[in-house]
């Protein structure tokens, strides 16, 4: 039966719907924003390839999962026998890395369990057609508790909503999102004063300046570390950004490989930012977590071999031998994803030192 308010009614679309939540409510943070855009974007499509929005390292080729499984094969194997870790992968996309590390633990006859969290309906598909072992999970409260946990996150805590504070003329104010001419969404400081949240090094920047915190990212780590405390284990998050603190606003949009407005197009872009390595270092070490790096990706892959290995697939593949050096030549290269993007881990204290870090 259909209700007399819903007759004829036509289904809103997504930007709509945003557009009259701030007209009944007024203007929302960028975190909320950020989060409902991206929500939207990732449970309706899969952005991921060439046909896609972005490329990300694990589609680019397996080396670059494998090096990632070697490594977590190795520390569980040095942290002993009896421990008997299961691997956890956040935001895993089309499940292309975890297929990958999973392949080269089972070389060095480890074969964990395998959970992932995941909040898009369409990339958990993908993922499970692919690992149909494989444990799914919504968020990380519902991972097992009776076992050291390997996890892994490759462009995870860059989707996640971050918050932004600008400089104004009467001080520092919370970037809010709100409605413009043509009810277009616009980015506008907020009324309240927000100078306490800016580190006090860089409470005096000029008009204009932004200062970013990623409030989502820090509690996702920290629930992390409590449990790599309790339950032993390592945590490997590859993603691209800084080592705070830093002023900048380095939110992006993306759509088929190009950069867009953040505010256009609501849902149907990429939304990331650059992802400050100290701040979730310091949530792990606030925990008692052993923090490695952060160092270059380019670096982490070389001291892992990405070399060699690139040598003997080009030995048992030499038609594909200019393809997997291009590609090898991408991940490390300096100029191209191997300084932008860095690596780093956290583990519980007794947990052996990972490879791929310096010193
Ligand atoms: N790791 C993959 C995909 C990166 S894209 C790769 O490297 O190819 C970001 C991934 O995080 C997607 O799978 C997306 O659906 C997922 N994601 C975004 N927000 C999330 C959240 N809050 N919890 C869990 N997964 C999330």
């Amino acid at each position: 039966m259909t209700s007399p308010s819903s007759f004829g009614r036509k289904e809103l679309s997504f930007a709509e719907r945003l557009a009259r939540t701030i007209e009944a409510g007024g203007p929302m943070t960028l975190a909320q924003y950020m989060a409902q855009v991206n929500a939207h974007y990732y449970a309706t499509r899969d952005p991921l390839g060439a046909d896609g929005d972005f490329t990300t390292a694990p589609e680019i080729s397996q080396m670059f999962g494998e090096m990632i499984g070697l490594a977590l094969a190795d520390v569980a194997l040095r942290a002993g026998p009896r421990q008997s870790p299961c691997y956890v992968e956040l935001g895993p996309g089309r499940g292309t890395l975890a297929a990958d590390a999973l392949r080269a633990m089972e070389q060095a006859r480890f074969a964990p369990p395998v959970h992932l969290v995941e909040t898009s309906p369409v990339l958990r598909g993908r993922q499970l057609a692919l690992l149909p072992h494989a444990t799914p999970h919504d968020d990380v409260e519902s991972l097992p508790t009776d076992r050291p946990l390997l996890i892994v996150g490759n462009e995870f805590f860059d989707a996640l909503p971050i918050q932004q504070s600008v400089k104004t003329e009467k001080g520092w104010r919370e970037l809010m999102v709100g409605l413009g001419q043509d009810r277009t969404f616009a980015p506008m400081a907020g009324e309240r004063p927000v100078d306490t949240r800016i580190p006090e090094a860089l409470r005096h920047a000029p008009e204009g300046s932004v200062h970013e915190t990623a409030p989502v990212g820090a509690a996702i780590m920290m629930t992390l570390a409590r449990r790599l405390m309790r339950q032993g284990g390592i945590a490997l998050f590859i993603d691209y950004g800084y080592e705070g603190p830093a002023l900048g606003d380095t939110l992006q949009a993306v759509r088929s490989h190009r950069y867009a407005d953040p505010f256009a197009d609501a849902g149907e872009n990429d939304l990331t930012a650059h992802v400050d390595f100290t701040l979730l270092g310091n949530a792990a070490r606030q925990e008692g977590l052993a923090v490695y790096g952060p160092t270059g990706q380019g670096a982490f892959l070389e001291r892992l071999g990405i070399g060699a290995r690139a040598q003997s697939l080009a030995r048992t593949a030499p038609d594909r031998a200019a393809e997997i050096e291009a590609a090898r030549h991408r991940l490390v290269d300096a100029g191209e994803m191997g300084a932008l993007f860095k690596v780093l881990a956290v583990a519980h204290p007794d947990w052996p030192r990972p490879e791929g870090f310096a010193g």
